[in-house]
């Protein structure tokens, strides 16, 4: 019997009958898996304070036969992320970036970068004190990785970027931004989007990893980047995330 071997981090966890638990990890090998931890419930010896949201783990997976789900035959604790769970604001950013990896990504569609981003993403949101920029950030950044990324770079209808300080407008439908001259229509699914806002995101789209930290983005950018990304992801996904009722971006 061959084993699955990797770094994780748990997406979710949830109770399945009477004594186990599924558990939702984005793993660094294999992508997004989802496995069963058995016994989890009635022994706490065994997965004690490791299956939690958002942990770090290494994990072993017995691989499950035809389409049943992989089995967890071991997971050791790497980083816990204890800050993340002591700090309300932090913990709720932790849990809408995970709900945002889980509902993103397919099973079993390994992309390492991904896995770094995430690995990332949790570093700061324990660490550092700008955790609606870190979310922004994360968000960006995961969409340019999924082909999804939004286009901010000209008008989508005259192909024009003024520098203007009418608004630009974000269409959810067209991934794209449209200027006031072309924006003749009274579409309340179009979100206005300043160009400082424009320019945030798209320095947060250009720089590496490394240099984010660096980047500084105004309480009034902010509040139209998660507005355009909320609606964005809502659009695209077709259902609501939930955890973005819980964060709060202006705090
Ligand atoms: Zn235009």
């Amino acid at each position: 019997m061959s084993f699955l071997q990797s770094r994780a981090i748990v997406l979710k966890v949830m109770d399945y009958g009477e004594s186990d638990k599924i558990v939702i990890f984005y793993t660094q090998h294999f992508g997004k898996l989802k496995a069963i931890a058995k016994g989890a419930k009635r022994s706490k010896k065994r997965f004690v304070n490791k299956l939690e949201f958002f942990s770090l783990l290494d994990i072993t997976i017995v691989p499950g036969r035809l389409s049943t789900m992989g089995r967890i035959d071991n997971a050791s604790l790497v980083n816990p992320f204890p800050t993340l769970r002591e700090n309300y604001h932090r913990y709720t950013a932790a849990m809408l970036v995970c709900e945002l990896m889980d509902q993103w990504t397919r099973e079993n569609d390994s992309d390492e970068p991904l896995f770094q981003l995430l690995c990332w993403c949790l570093h700061e949101l324990s660490e550092r004190d700008s955790i609606a920029e870190t979310v922004i950030f994360f968000l960006i950044k995961m969409l340019d990785l999924l082909g999804m990324g939004l286009m901010l770079e000209h008008c989508l209808v005259c192909g024009e970027m003024e520098q203007t300080t009418l608004p630009y407008y974000f269409s959810p439908a067209q991934s794209g931004i449209i200027c006031s001259r072309c924006c003749r229509t009274n579409d309340i699914r179009l979100i206005p989007l300043s160009m400082p806002a424009i320019k945030s995101m798209q320095m947060a789209r250009s720089l590496p990893l490394t240099r984010l930290n660096r980047l500084k983005i105004s309480g009034k950018s902010l509040a139209e980047a998660a507005m355009v990304l909320k609606l964005y992801c809502n659009f695209q996904l077709q259902r609501e995330i939930h955890s973005w009722k819980q964060f709060n971006f202006a705090q």
